[in-house]
């Protein structure tokens, strides 16, 4: 794990181009070197239907959350940027080092808000990674205009997401996320990859909502 870690203090070191930490304000990148230590890794996640396998990089916490945000609301590419090094080496753990590999995809968010923001934060993280790593990166899946996901109930989440296919898949797909908290989203994701004919899919989120405490 702290090997993987390392991975952001490495890619901090040739700054693209002066940043302000979205954490700490700190100048130079963001995350800046201190907040990147400050990262807790995720959790293992369990297993989620139509997905041969998930991971996720960091909790989705205190330490994380602003940069997330920065990612999310503001646009920023480049926090998937500083992120994407530490995403390729957990991927290689997850499926091994061969390359090109299998091709990496998004699920897609929905087109209100990508119409909104103009950009998909799944889409930059997919990009980022596969820029980095050397993997070819395809959009497979269409999303569904529907409800959104934030502030709905585990209920209402695992409802109304859809994607289809947007061609035939062979082999196996990784499909990236920002966040997974109930593993709905990456789900449907997988679902619709699989009956596009993807052999394996395995899905890899930045960042993974901690578990409730138990009892
Ligand atoms: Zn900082």
């Amino acid at each position: 794990m702290l090997f993987r870690f390392r991975a952001f203090a490495e890619s901090l070191l040739v700054p693209w181009f002066p940043a302000v930490c979205a954490r700490c304000s700190a100048e130079g990148c963001s995350p800046c070197v201190s907040c990147s230590e400050a990262f807790s890794p995720a959790h293992e996640l369990g297993d989620i239907s139509d997905l041969d396998a998930v991971v996720g990089l960091v909790a989705y916490d205190e330490v994380s959350r602003p940069f997330i945000a920065d990612l999310k609301y503001r646009g920023k590419w480049a926090t998937a940027r500083a992120f994407a090094p530490a995403l390729a080496i957990l991927l290689d753990d997850c499926i091994g080092g061969e390359r090109p590999g299998p091709v990496l995809t998004w699920a897609p968010t929905t087109p209100e808000r990508v119409r909104h923001r103009g950009f998909d934060q799944a889409e930059v993280i997919a990009r980022e990674v596969g820029r980095y790593a050397g993997r070819p990166v395809r959009q497979l899946l269409d999303r569904q205009p529907g409800l959104q996901q934030t502030g709905r109930s585990r209920r209402e989440r695992s409802q109304g997401i859809i994607f289809r296919p947007r061609t035939e898949v062979s082999g196996a797909v990784i499909v990236f996320d920002d966040v997974v908290t109930t593993g709905a989203t990456l789900s449907a994701a997988g679902r619709a990859l699989q009956d596009a004919g993807a052999s394996a899919v395995v899905g890899v989120a930045l960042a993974a909502t901690p578990e409730p405490p138990k009892g």
